[in-house]
């Protein structure tokens, strides 16, 4: 078959049934953006409705916005919005803190429901925070709790009865590897262990069915696929069968039953409340609120579909133009096994990304050797894929890539 040309790239664009969203996006002129993985691009919503929450609602309102502006509700306003996209119903998620810190508050509620077990099982190479989070709840549980990475194609068979937790990322940070959900949480359930599927690579770019996957717990973040802004809060998931044996370590005044009868003891509130810690970061959590108005009429198939499509196209582009230019695929070949991104190994892969960034083609780096390139399908086209394998394609004929410039590591990659 013929590699795509920049013509069928925009013939496709014509008939994408999810074209009209790119306009609700703040996008730089001159810049193709294929890092919204990572930080998802600005929703045009946000501003006004920031602005308007500072002016009006803390400026005039003060205090009196906690109630009259809804501001004590937003955790739950905002956990039924994002409900639906991962397969969940209204009162069984809230929105609070970040990921690392749901996933800590999680991992400790799991292993009070299991207390004969002492074991965390999770995926070797999985996004850091999540081992380091786990290693961290071991360490402080003390009394033989250990957490035991194994490679990916060893989980189902590690789940024995020693584990009491198995704690997932569903789609790889690096790979873009897409678990399967249903098969480990029932694997996960005929050990005795219970699951936490951590979506911060899944929300938003792949539908999720966590009530029909029987999953026990999950959580993910807000800023990647769901465009809620740097540091925008995260989402934890607490089905109700389980939601009155779940008791989290971090038991603050916003989990208590009554939080202004201002009593000294502790008591959870009923349903996902008690999920909650301190208070919540308003400002934060407006700006998701605008941006989550972006997936109200969003076809979750449909945005699937183009995700795969738009990745497959990148893949063969960049496999034809830049064969023997020292790329390996590190992301699965088959689109149904792979998230919304597409990674490849490269020798220079740092130094190819700077210099695709000083083009305006945003991707981002993954030590030690992972040049990785997220598909938004809400606001990435086919021709911005064509466009990106071209830059890539002269970067790498011209050894543009191969400068001083390009080769120093700044903080973030
Ligand atoms: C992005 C990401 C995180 C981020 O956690 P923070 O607490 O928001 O820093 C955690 N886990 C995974 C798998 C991620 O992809």
């Amino acid at each position: 078959m013929s590699t795509p040309t920049l013509d069928d790239c925009a013939a496709r664009d014509a008939a994408d049934p999810l074209a009209h969203h790119r306009d609700a996006f703040v996008l730089p002129d001159g810049v193709i953006y294929l890092d919204g993985n990572s930080l998802g691009a600005l929703p045009k919503t946000v501003d006004g409705r920031l602005q308007a929450a500072v002016t009006e609602d803390w400026g005039q309102g003060l205090v009196r916005s906690w109630n009259d502006a809804g501001w004590i509700d937003l955790p739950a306003t905002l956990g039924a919005k994002i409900a639906p996209l991962i397969g969940a119903p209204a009162k069984e998620v809230m929105v609070a803190d970040s990921t690392s810190v749901n996933l800590f508050k999680l991992l400790v509620a799991a292993l009070r429901l299991r207390p004969d077990r002492r074991t965390i099982l999770m995926e070797a190479r999985d996004f850091p925070t999540d081992l380091y989070i786990a290693q961290g709840v071991a360490a402080l549980m003390g009394d033989g709790y250990a957490l035991r990475t194994v490679p990916t194609k060893d989980i189902a068979a590690a789940i024995d009865e020693t584990v009491a937790v198995v704690a997932l990322t569903h789609v790889n940070f690096k790979t873009g590897a897409v678990h399967d959900m249903a098969g480990l949480t029932a694997c996960a359930h005929g050990a005795g262990a219970l699951t936490i599927w951590d979506l911060c690579h899944t929300v938003g770019a792949l539908p999720i069915d966590l009530a029909g996957a029987g999953a026990d717990f999950a959580l993910g973040c807000t800023y990647k696929y769901l465009n809620g802004g740097p540091g925008a809060p995260a989402f934890v998931y607490v089905p109700q069968r389980l939601q009155a044996d779940f008791h989290q370590p971090l038991t603050g005044w916003m989990g208590h039953a009554d939080p202004f009868s201002f009593v000294d003891d502790f008591t959870p509130a009923d349903g996902i409340r008690r999920a909650l810690s301190g208070t919540p970061t308003i400002l934060s959590m407006i700006a998701l609120d605008a941006a989550l108005d972006v997936w109200a009429d969003v076809d979750m198939p449909a945005l699937r579909a183009k995700s795969m499509a738009l990745s497959d196209l990148f893949i063969k582009l960049v496999e034809a133009r830049c064969a023997g230019q020292g790329f390996a695929l590190a992301s699965p070949r088959d689109a149904a096994r792979r998230g919304s991104q597409v990674s490849f190994r490269h020798p220079h892969g740092y130094a190819v990304i700077q210099a695709l960034i000083a083009r305006g083609v945003i991707g981002d780096f993954r030590a030690p050797d992972i040049a990785r390139f997220g598909f938004t399908p809400l606001y990435t086209r086919y021709v911005d894929v064509w466009q990106a394998a071209d830059v890539l394609f002269d970067i790498m004929e011209t050894r543009a890539w191969d400068t001083p410039q390009f080769k120093t590591r700044a903080a973030v990659t």
